[in-house]
């Protein structure tokens, strides 16, 4: 179909002002030499600077792990998707399931950060994904369904054309449980068929679905050989440089 495969590395809270500056060095010297996937990275808000030092004039998109819902004001704590684009951050994550467990983030509250991100000018990477309970109960599919719904409701086609999704079973995030490829690509194909019900068939064909969940250089090939998985979202292997450029190479 045509769609630039997307690799994007979650920090997570990890790194510091001295190893984030040092990691994005790396990532960049690694993976220079790519040309047929983006890269983006995702630091923690305070590292961002520097990162943006190290790869300024590179082609590497750098995005914050989480924006606040709200445009600015009395939100102690938050960040706003303004501060970001300001800075020079492309992305952004929305909705990672590490948001939706500890901080109660409901679809609601991600469909109110995915709109504030697009109006900001960033490109959200919405996440979803089911819990090992959701999965072992069969309901997957309706869970990722009101997921994309819900969080998506209200987008014009033009914002969609800009939103990436990030399909993330939660029983394989940082679990080193990976979905295979065949479960994987089920849902990727469920959720593109619903994107078409929902907006049209040009925006399904053009939206990059990315699989994250214990990605790593050993099975990534593999999971983006698949037809319908466009790129990962890669948490833990995306602090080691080698691991990361590997997993970029697979799907460039
Ligand atoms: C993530 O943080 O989104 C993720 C998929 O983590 P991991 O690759 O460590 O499972």
């Amino acid at each position: 179909m045509g769609r630039k495969p997307l690799i994007a590395g979650n920090w997570k809270m990890n790194t510091d002002a001295v190893s984030a500056p040092n990691l994005a060095r790396e990532v960049l010297q690694k993976t220079s030499r790519l040309r047929n996937v983006d890269i983006a990275v995702f630091p923690p808000f305070p590292l961002i600077p520097s990162v943006l030092k190290v790869l300024d004039g590179s082609a590497i998109g750098i995005g914050g792990q989480d924006i606040s819902a709200e445009l600015q004001g009395a939100f102690t704590g938050e960040v706003s998707a303004g501060m970001m684009t300001s800075l020079g951050c492309t992305y952004t994550l929305v909705g990672h399931s590490e948001r939706r467990e500890y901080h109660l983030e409901s679809d609601e509250l991600v469909n109110r950060k995915t709109i504030r991100a697009l109006e900001a000018g960033l490109i959200p990477i919405v996440c979803v994904g089911e819990k090992l309970s959701e999965r072992d109960g069969g309901e997957t599919f309706a869970r990722v369904e009101r997921q994309i719904k819900v969080g998506l409701a209200g987008l014009s086609k033009e914002q969609m054309a800009r939103v990436v999704i990030a399909y993330e079973p939660v029983w394989a995030i940082g679990t080193g449980r990976t979905a295979t490829p065949q479960q994987a690509e089920e849902v990727h194909e469920f959720i593109r068929k619903l994107l078409a019900t929902l907006f049209d068939q040009q925006i399904a064909d053009a939206t990059r679905i990315l699989y994250g969940g214990s990605v790593k250089a050993s099975n990534a090939r593999e999971l983006m050989s698949q037809p319908d998985v466009d790129g990962a979202l890669v948490g833990g292997a995306s602090l080691s440089s080698d691991d990361f450029a590997a997993i970029a190479e697979s799907a460039g």
